[in-house]
């Protein structure tokens, strides 16, 4: 728990959020501010700041939450039209929350390279 981080916030509830899953080591959130259809963000409960911060120890915990987007894109029904995991790092990343997520995206067309 980082004391001015908002996600960790979140996870501890003292910001409310729309909860899209949650087990003992992250929680998916709607993001505030979608911008697509479909836009939730998968965290871990733990502030880990980036990927800049992954050690060897990170990798199941990755791996579960690479998992558990793919699961939320098949409950939200975008297995068939496809959709985007992507993770943000640093300033040229484009990230604003120093509170390590991935962004799942769907329900529209995503166009390559991103912006
Ligand atoms: P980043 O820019 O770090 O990759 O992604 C941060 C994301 O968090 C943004 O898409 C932003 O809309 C979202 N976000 C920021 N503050 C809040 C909040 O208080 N609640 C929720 N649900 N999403 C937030
Ligand atoms: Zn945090």
């Amino acid at each position: 728990m980082v004391d001015d981080c908002i996600f960790c916030k979140i996870v501890q509830g003292t910001i409310p959020s729309k909860i899209a899953f949650q087990n003992d080591e992250m929680i998916a959130i709607h993001d505030i501010n979608p911008a697509a259809p479909i836009h939730i963000l998968i965290m871990p409960r733990q502030h880990i700041a980036s990927t800049a911060e992954l050690t060897e120890q990170n990798v199941p915990l990755i791996g579960h939450m690479v998992l558990v987007a793919a699961q939320l894109a098949r409950e939200n029904n975008l297995e068939d039209s496809g959709y985007r995991i992507v993770t943000n790092t640093g300033a040229d990343g484009g990230q604003t929350v120093n509170h390590l997520h991935l962004h799942l995206l769907g329900g529209r067309h995503m166009t390559w390279p991103p912006g």
